[in-house]
């Protein structure tokens, strides 16, 4: 017997506006309106004659019916890949070469991004509460077993290509599995309590939120885009609002509007995805936000590294640490040379275990790990003898002048304590003398005088002589990734000329 699906799948209490869902899995949504959408979602797929060992793909934006659609596919073990919408039709085009997704949804936008010749179905994802589709519930579901094999492909997901293009990352569902309980053994969080997500659906610091919610019972309240009055108003007065994951940008702007606090049964803002700056710590200390900076990447299924939450109390450790690596992972950190080094002592960061990815989609593995499984990060810096981890930098980033390394992280840090400076990136542009020079771009407070003879002079109390950059260009904008990072390698062919 056909049922119709209008109006059942999933029922939207409260709606908002078009900006706003309050939902969860487990919260205000049910369980059953979760696996309702799962037969829905497994009757779509049967009547499309999808290929189940191909992924099936999302070009859209962050929606209630995604996140449904990413719960759905983990419960019912279906490979998926949430695409970059914002990636222009040639970026899609090799991604989806690269994939092979077996069936797409996509929203009517980046629809038209994939005017051209291939062999995908795309289908349009539409919000539950439009949809008026025939289906025979329970019967997709009678015919399928749900693919949960720990070993099998949670999903396939893109780096933020920070350095470059992209890479694909495929990650099992027992990466996913460690990475999710090992952040909750850390962070504990609150049955149906909330967890504010406003992080970009097609990249793992969003999607690990979705699915500690499956796994924690944690509930959801997700924002289109990040709203900071809205995001203020919440932490400060809803006591269901207990957590939210931020990359230091966001946070930096939520700390900009005055008299940010948060609720005193708030538990605390994940924090992670790029650098952190200690001074945004140290404003999170005297605001009296509870913080857990944490480090972590696509390759690692977000955050491996975390400190216990920082409490105002008087707990924050250093403040520029990002903690311990989780166990039973590992980590190393190595010289040039490969050889581990002592504590205190930056190098290379290495990592290895139950939450490090096995290898990229179409990238040689000789080129990522070492002969015993460890996978270089690309990251350097030094562990404490507490095992408290210290990020450098990016090892591609490391300006090397004179034989000397500097952090362009380090140099940016100490332009933006000066208070003439809201932002900084700094880079190294080829010098005959030094090999590599230390540049600097720079975003002036509002109404604060720009002088680099100025700024230079109050750099030499805070910095070594070969830090401090040899050229400040004052800049409108510093170019960013939009999970908010420094797009650090476009930065010499766009600035050279200046120097
Ligand atoms: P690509 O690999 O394509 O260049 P990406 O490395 O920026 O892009 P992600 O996996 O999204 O892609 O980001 C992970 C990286 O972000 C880490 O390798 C590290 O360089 C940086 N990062 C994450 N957390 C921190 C942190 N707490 N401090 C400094 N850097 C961080
Ligand atoms: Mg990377």
């Amino acid at each position: 017997m056909k049922k119709k699906f209008k109006n059942k799948v999933p029922t939207f209490s409260p709606p908002r506006d078009e900006d706003l869902f309050l939902g969860s899995s487990f919260g205000l949504h049910s369980y059953g309106d979760l696996k309702q959408f799962e037969c829905f979602f497994l009757q779509f797929l049967f009547d499309f004659d999808h290929d189940f060992d191909k992924p099936v793909g999302f070009i859209a934006p962050s929606s209630d019916t995604l996140v449904f659609a990413i719960a759905a596919c983990w419960n019912l073990g279906i490979p998926f890949i949430s695409f970059n919408r914002h990636a222009t039709s040639s970026e899609l085009e090799k991604q989806l070469q690269n994939i092979q997704p077996g069936l797409i949804f996509s929203s009517k936008e980046a629809q038209k991004k994939l005017d051209y010749p291939h062999q995908i179905s795309i289908k349009q994802l539409d919000l539950p509460r439009s949809l008026n589709v025939d289906v025979k519930l329970g019967y997709a579901a009678e015919q399928f077993t749900p693919q949960t094999d720990p070993n099998n492909i949670f999903g396939y997901f893109f780096t933020s290509g920070t350095s470059g293009t992209p890479k694909t990352v495929p990650l099992k569902r027992r990466q996913m599995y460690f990475a999710a309980k090992a952040s909750a053994e850390n962070f504990k969080p609150r049955l149906n309590h909330f967890w504010l997500l406003c992080l970009p659906l097609n990249h793992i610091g969003g999607i690990s939120i979705i699915l500690r919610s499956l796994l924690y019972g944690t509930s959801i309240f997700r924002m289109k885009s990040f709203h900071p009055k809205m995001i203020h108003t919440f932490l400060s007065e809803n006591k269901l609002f207990q957590a939210a994951s931020l990359v230091p940008t966001m946070l930096k702007r939520l700390l900009d509007r005055q008299g940010f606090h948060v609720h005193n049964n708030f538990k605390a803002i994940l924090l992670g995805g790029g650098p952190i700056d200690p001074a945004l710590v140290k404003r999170c200390n005297d605001s009296g936000v509870p913080l857990v900076p944490s480090y972590g990447m696509t390759e690692t299924c977000a955050q491996i590294a975390a400190n216990p939450i920082l409490k105002p109390s008087g707990t924050y450790g250093p403040m520029s640490s990002v903690g311990q690596v989780f166990t039973p992972n590992q980590i190393q950190i190595r010289d040039k040379d490969g050889n581990p080094v002592g504590f205190n002592n930056s190098g290379s960061i290495w990592l290895k275990g139950p939450q490090v990815f096995d290898g990229y989609r179409n990238l040689p593995d000789s080129e990522t790990f070492d002969s015993n499984g460890w996978f270089n990060t690309g990251d350097f810096g030094h562990l404490n003898a507490n095992d408290q981890l210290f990020i450098e930098t990016r090892r591609s980033d490391l300006i090397i002048t004179g034989g000397e390394n500097v952090s362009p992280f380090e140099v940016e840090k100490a332009l933006t304590k000066l208070t003439d400076i809201s932002e900084a990136a700094v880079f190294g542009l080829p010098d005959e003398e030094w090999g590599q020079k230390v540049v600097a771009v720079v975003v002036p407070e509002e109404n604060h005088s720009f002088d680099e003879q100025t700024l230079l002079s109050s750099l030499s109390s805070e910095l070594a002589p070969f830090k401090i950059p040899k050229k400040i260009i004052r800049v409108e904008n510093i170019p960013k990734t939009r999970t908010g990072k420094i797009e650090r390698s476009n930065l010499p062919k766009l600035f050279s000329n200046g120097t």
